[in-house]
């Protein structure tokens, strides 16, 4: 899947045994995969301030954003608002 999806999980894998992950709330809903309906994730951080992220417009949005990366499929969500644990 890519240089950065096995850099993310040789990062994961670094934290220990395979992680169960939290529960997540973004807009006052719970946070479900849009792959598998697992529900508990481990957060992550992207950077935003790309050339090309500022060309699409999204100056007014956080300079970073959350991600949320599926502890049973490991489908990465992204949300520029900060989900909350639960
Ligand atoms: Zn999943």
């Amino acid at each position: 899947m890519g240089r950065f999806f096995r850099a993310l999980k040789s990062g994961v894998e670094a934290m220990g045994e395979a992680p169960e992950g939290d529960r997540y709330v973004v807009a006052e809903k719970g946070v479900t995969c849009a792959h598998c309906g697992h529900d508990r994730f481990v957060e992550g951080r992207a950077q935003l301030n790309t050339a090309g992220l500022t060309f699409l417009n999204l100056d007014w949005a956080n300079r970073s954003a959350a991600t949320l990366a599926c502890t049973a499929c490991g489908r990465i969500e992204w949300f520029l608002s900060d989900p909350q644990e639960v």
